[in-house]
C-alpha cells in the first residue's frame, strides 16, 4: 500500500475519530479535504468501505441516509439538529430498557434504537 494510501486513509479516519457524531459522505470528503484537497470522493469511497471492513468504523442510517461512525463507543444514540442538520452522538440513554425486558403477550426486547430531534447548542434559542 502506497504512503499516499496511508494518508489519505489516515486523515478520512481521524475524521470520522473527531467528529461531533456520524458523518455522512459529502460531510466526510468536505473536512477530510481541508488537509488533502485534492481528495477525491471515489477514494473517499473506496476508503470507507476499507474502514468498514476493518470494524473501524461502521454505518448507521438516520433519515435514510447512511452516516459513518467509529466503533466501539458503547451504548449511545443520536441526535438530530432540525435546524442545521447536524447529527450528534449522546452518551445518554432517553429510555429505561434493559435487554431481556419482556413485554406483554411476550415480545423480548433484545436492543433498542433512538433518535432525538430538536436543536443542537448552536441553534438553540439564547446559543
Ligand atoms: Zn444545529
Ligand atoms: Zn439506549
Amino acid at each position: 500500500m502506497s504512503l499516499r494510501t496511508t494518508r489519505q486513509r489516515e486523515v478520512i479516519a481521524q475524521v470520522i475519530e473527531e467528529a461531533e457524531g456520524p458523518l455522512g459522505v459529502p460531510e466526510i470528503h468536505g473536512r477530510a479535504q481541508q488537509t488533502l484537497p485534492r481528495l477525491g470522493i471515489a477514494t473517499v469511497y473506496r476508503t470507507l468501505k476499507l474502514l468498514t471492513e476493518q470494524r473501524q468504523i461502521h454505518a448507521i442510517a438516520v433519515d435514510g441516509e447512511s452516516l459513518y461512525e467509529r466503533t466501539g463507543q458503547g451504548h449511545h444514540h443520536h441526535f438530530s439538529c432540525e435546524r442545521c442538520g447536524r447529527v450528534f452522538t449522546l452518551h445518554v440513554c432517553p429510555v429505561d430498557l434493559p435487554s431481556g425486558t419482556v413485554f406483554a403477550e411476550g415480545f423480548v426486547v433484545r436492543s433498542h434504537e433512538v433518535t432525538l430531534y430538536g436543536l443542537c447548542p448552536a441553534c438553540a434559542p439564547g446559543a
